[in-house]
């Protein structure tokens, strides 16, 4: 197979502009059939580009990337049987289940996904494969909260926190997804009543995004947050010397130890429904479970490896050793619009 049939189109690793990628790849796509994957992405180019070039330099397989942080699905629903689009790499089980709704993701037959990725973390049907995990924690202030002060999400809603509570939406993706873990530990009555003390013991409305949580607590203008706990990562090794102040205010509290164990979510994709380098697709994701890639995920952005068999590395152990929410991730979606009614009724 012949690669770079015409040196007019030099396509090695490079991001294309989404206007150009369709005629690009169309034109293209007869001679690099075997050797190429094209790939849409809600993941930012900073954090796919090392999995990128260390699968070319394994596989040989050349990738192209339209990268975009909304929109990607409906454009693959408009493509259709035309689409070039071979791998869909995004996070969030919220997003994960939009392309499987949608029809948009082929069914994959592969013993090293399902060798390499725990069950609970992959679609049922082998449509979708979570390739890192994601912890959603609760931050505390390291002045003004004693440790094991808080320990469970539940937490939130005892009276002792009125006033001292910070959130972003609760109606954004993160917070529905976590919602619904607590419909799948505790019944929609339950949540119900929980979350409607959560609300009730904000410190302010709920705005910003997870970082802003942090930065909050640092102001002194609440005690306790929720966050993904690899901001904690981004902000303290990030250029940004105000980020770094408000990593150090805050105490990373992974909840219910004691019970079912810290929410999680993933970062994840799956091989395109209409993709013409399916091999090649599924070679791709398969090396996304391995070893060095699994590593990847905790250097460039404090995420987990889902592969058992990888360890975490230093930085990411030293936050705490932990036990997973066992909940499988699919259940998040299927409960996710009984999140939304509760977060819509209670106002968050
Ligand atoms: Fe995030």
């Amino acid at each position: 197979m012949t690669r770079f049939a015409f040196p007019d189109f030099k396509l090695t690793r490079r991001y294309v502009a989404a206007a150009t990628f369709t005629a690009i790849a169309a034109s293209t796509s007869i001679c690099f059939a075997a050797e190429n994957i094209n790939i849409y992405s809600h993941r930012q180019q900073v954090l796919i580009q090392p999995f990128l070039d260390a699968f070319t330099a394994k596989t040989g397989i050349e990738t192209n990337v339209v990268y975009s942080s909304k929109g990607l699905a409906q454009r693959l629903k408009a493509e259709g049987p035309a689409s070039p689009a071979d791998v869909i790499l995004t996070v969030d089980i919220a997003r994960l289940s939009e392309y499987a709704d949608l029809d948009l993701l082929a069914s994959v037959d592969s013993s090293i996904l399902r060798a390499n990725i725990p069950s609970r973390l992959r679609s049922e049907d082998n449509r979708w494969f979570g390739f890192s995990e994601r912890a959603r924690i609760l931050v505390t202030s390291k002045t003004r909260v004693a440790e094991g002060a808080v320990v469970d999400l539940e937490d939130l809603a005892k009276p002792e926190w009125k006033g001292r509570v910070c959130s972003r939406a609760g109606s954004h993706d993160y917070n529905r997804a976590l919602v619904a873990s607590m419909i799948a530990a505790h019944g929609e009555a339950a949540t119900e009543t929980w979350a409607r003390g959560v609300v009730n013991n904000l410190a302010r409305k709920p705005q910003g995004n997870d970082r802003s949580q942090a930065k909050a607590i640092f102001q002194g203008l609440c005690d306790v947050a929720i966050m993904n706990s690899y901001y904690y990562g981004n902000m303290k090794f990030g250029d940004k010397a105000d980020q770094k102040e408000w990593a150090q205010a805050i105490r990373l509290v992974f909840t219910n130890q004691s019970n079912r164990g810290n929410h999680m979510n993933i970062s994840g994709g799956g091989v395109a429904k209409h993709a013409k380098n399916k091999a090649a697709a599924i070679a791709f994701l398969e090396f996304l479970t391995e070893e060095k890639a699994q590593h990847l995920y905790g250097e460039i952005n404090f995420e987990y490896p889902v592969n058992p068999a990888v360890s975490v590395n230093g930085e990411l152990a030293s936050w705490g050793r932990f036990k997973p929410d066992s909940l499988p991730i699919e259940r998040l979606a299927a409960l996710a619009p009984k999140a939304q009614m509760i977060i819509d009724r209670v106002g968050w």
